[in-house]
């Protein structure tokens, strides 16, 4: 029949265990949230330069029109002074005037063209990044089905292995282990170099003495029970 010790610390392995298991668990579950969100974002990005895109076109298309009201404006005062039609003088202004109107609306037209190229290529990235991020989002889906099956997989049978062990256990010695793993975070320390792990005091020789005949001892330190040291 095992020790009261060496079921304390497979005990203690066991929840260690458990909560390492629980952590992977919640990392995991984690890993596909953030990779959502990534592809999320991405997306976002795609809607806003499509906007932008549609923008710039009507920016330019507004221009366009623009340019066209200018340019006949022109024709009509050229017309007239090649005529001889009219105030000659008001002609010639008039034409000046549209002239360096067209010029201004040529030079924001280029603008809006160059936006729009340098526009479209970004988006062409940022499609490529997103249907990238898709994909691993899908890989992602499918390992993680599979790891958090096998995680699962893993904690049941642990806990089976827990509560086994456990309806062996004394109640009392259960009590004290329940009331330091929650207070503490652990019930059980590792010896190492004749020191405590978990808060650093010396072991004296005669616990580890005891402890090799499997007789529970607790730090004098932090309270929790001493496990052997390793190795
Ligand atoms: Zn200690």
């Amino acid at each position: 029949m095992p020790s009261e010790l060496s079921n304390l610390l497979r005990l203690s392995a066991l929840d260690t265990t458990l909560s390492k298991l629980a952590r992977e668990v919640v990392a995991t579950e984690r890993s596909v949230v953030n990779q959502a969100s990534h592809l999320e974002e991405l997306e976002r990005n795609i809607a806003a330069a499509n906007k932008k895109q549609k923008l710039l076109l009507e920016a330019e298309q507004s221009c366009n029109r623009k340019m066209r009201r200018y340019q006949s404006m022109i024709e009509t005062g050229n017309t007239a002074l090649e005529r001889g039609l009219g105030d000659a003088a008001s002609a010639l202004k008039q034409v000046r005037q549209c002239t360096s109107i067209l010029d201004e609306l040529e030079n924001q037209t280029l603008d809006l063209i160059e936006q729009q190229e340098h526009l479209a290529a970004s988006r062409v990235t940022t499609i490529q990044a997103s249907e990238q991020a898709r994909q691993e989002l899908q890989t992602l889906r499918d390992s993680v089905e599979t790891s958090l099956t096998e995680l699962a997989g893993q904690q049941q049978q642990r806990a089976a292995e827990r509560k086994q062990l456990r309806s062996t256990m004394d109640v009392e010695l259960l009590d004290r282990y329940d009331l330091m793993q929650s207070r503490k975070g652990s019930a059980v320390a590792r010896i190492h170099n004749n020191a405590c792990q978990s808060c650093n005091q010396t072991v004296a020789r005669h616990q580890i003495q005891e402890l090799r005949q499997e007789r529970l001892e607790v730090c004098r330190g932090c309270s929790r029970w001493l496990a052997p040291a390793l190795g």
